[in-house]
């Protein structure tokens, strides 16, 4: 793609969309960079790109003007802008070509591309991923949605021996020619329902991820997921599977002590997976599925084991916080659709008192309703989705209402007696009461640990 001289338009002025204008500005295209968000709440995002001065660089905030993306050469997305905004349809519809800032990177990159999306275990695969092949000796990038943008990356000098990528469904959204060497979808459940018109559709933008791939790659697919199993046929890269069967030639077979790893042209291994630091099944399917990608590409069993014997895991995904008067408490904040819930309600055996609530993403409670009598012992909500909660899951538990974290930690202590967990995991988006996720992981946290010093006292 030619950049010098070129008008490009880039839309979005996040961390990705900076990464973009510095990418293209050194690059010499003429840039018009174009924000919904008006030039006083984009002060800070402006400042960080002020020793650009002297660049062909226009800036059209506080709003998507069609005549902006309209004089463009090519149109350049973030990932928080959706290709589907009138102004950008309008403007491809034209006969302008619009493609996504991963599009972009990987027309500029050399190194080979590990991918990997999935509604949930994206960071967490990722991170294993990346850890795995450097344990094994490589030089490794790892970033995309998590940490350092493609574009960044691509801008540094792609020096790598990989680059492990995380990608979101709104990412594949706007690739063309994208192609890496190693797929790795790790499941599809409903989320983001608000920003597809079905789920469908999300798993389209999902599968996207294997288009074009050739059957010189290798797509690292959930066999036990139904909607992985759709995409399965259209495939042309060679399928290595966990949740695999003893009989797969290529694939990891997860019980709950071990995960058995069969590769061709390799000794079978062994992974015993008791007392590692991650929790749950579906953290085996993260392992296993990390395993299969690293390993595929040269990475040693050896690398792997060392690699999941110490991987501590990421904050807010299942993280152990204290234990009070032996009841575990454990932040799940991450927890921002209703599977990622039911996974981690399905790592306890004994009793949980769980936390639930913030705002809805459009998804259905119905998989809890038939889970929760089971393992709950009590819920808390939290939230605007309160009501909507306890609507759909009607007498299925005992429940109560909080108007706040402190509230529900301490309603939690209350009611838990030694042997039960507390866990917040709350189903939903933050954005009700806090910034971030991480944000509400902290307050809980911060909750926990004020109760834990009480009974210190
Ligand atoms: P993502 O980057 O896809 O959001 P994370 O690794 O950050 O994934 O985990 C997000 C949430 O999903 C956490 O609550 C975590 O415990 C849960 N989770 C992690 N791996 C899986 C999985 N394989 N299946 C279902 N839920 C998972």
């Amino acid at each position: 793609m030619e950049i010098k001289g070129r008008h490009i338009v880039v839309a979005g002025l996040g961390k990705t969309g900076r990464a973009l204008v510095r990418f293209l500005v050194r690059r010499g295209a003429r840039l018009t960079v174009t924000d919904s968000s008006s030039p006083e709440s984009l002060k800070d995002a402006l400042a960080k790109l002020s020793d650009l001065a002297d660049a062909d660089l226009e800036m059209a905030l506080g709003g998507h003007d069609d005549a902006v993306f309209q004089s463009a050469d090519t149109i350049v997305l973030s990932p928080g802008v959706p290709h589907t905004l009138a102004p950008v349809r309008r403007a491809a519809l034209n006969g302008i070509p619009v493609i996504g800032e991963i599009e972009l990177a990987y027309r500029y990159m050399n190194t080979p591309i590990i991918a990997i999306t999935g509604t949930n275990g994206k960071s967490t695969t990722t991170l294993l991923t990346g850890r795995m092949l450097s344990a094994a000796g490589y030089r490794v990038f790892v970033g995309g949605n998590l940490g350092t943008p493609l574009i960044a990356y691509a801008d540094q000098g792609d020096s790598a021996d990989f680059a492990v990528v995380e990608l979101s469904s709104f990412q594949l959204d706007t690739i063309e020619r994208f192609r890496p060497r190693v797929s790795l979808l790790l499941n599809i459940s409903a989320d983001h329902l608000e920003r597809y018109p079905d789920f469908d559709a999300y798993v389209r933008s999902k599968g996207r991820i294997f288009e074009n791939q050739t059957e010189a790659d290798i797509a690292v697919i959930n066999k036990a997921d139904p909607a992985i199993k759709t995409l399965k046929p259209k495939l042309s890269a060679q399928v290595f599977s966990f949740n695999a069967d003893a009989s797969d030639p290529a694939g990891a077979v997860i019980t709950d002590a071990d995960i058995r790893f069969s590769l061709p042209r390799q000794q079978p291994y062994t992974l015993d997976c008791l007392g590692i630091p991650l929790m749950g099944r579906h953290n085996r399917e993260n392992i296993a599925a990390a395993g299969l990608a690293a390993a595929a590409v040269g990475a040693s069993f050896e690398a792997i084991r060392q690699t999941v014997e110490s991987f501590q895991g990421l904050s807010h995904r299942m993280m152990p916080v204290a234990s009070i008067e032996g009841v575990d408490y454990i932040d799940d904040s991450k927890a921002t659709n209703v599977d990622a819930v039911v996974r981690a309600l399905a790592s306890f055996s004994t009793p949980v008192i769980l936390i639930m609530g913030g705002r809805e993403k459009g998804g259905s409670y119905k998989a809890l309703k038939d889970q929760l009598p089971g393992c709950v012992r009590h819920l808390i909500l939290l939230g605007e989705a309160a009501d909507a909660i306890e609507h759909a899951l009607g007498d299925a538990v005992p429940a109560s209402r909080v108007s706040s974290m402190a509230e529900a930690v301490q309603a939690a202590k209350a009611i838990a007696v030694e042997g039960d967990t507390v866990l917040l995991s709350p189903a939903c988006a933050s954005f009700d009461m806090y910034e971030s996720y991480a944000r509400r992981g902290e307050d809980f946290v911060k909750c926990v640990r004020e109760k834990e010093a009480a009974g210190n006292e």
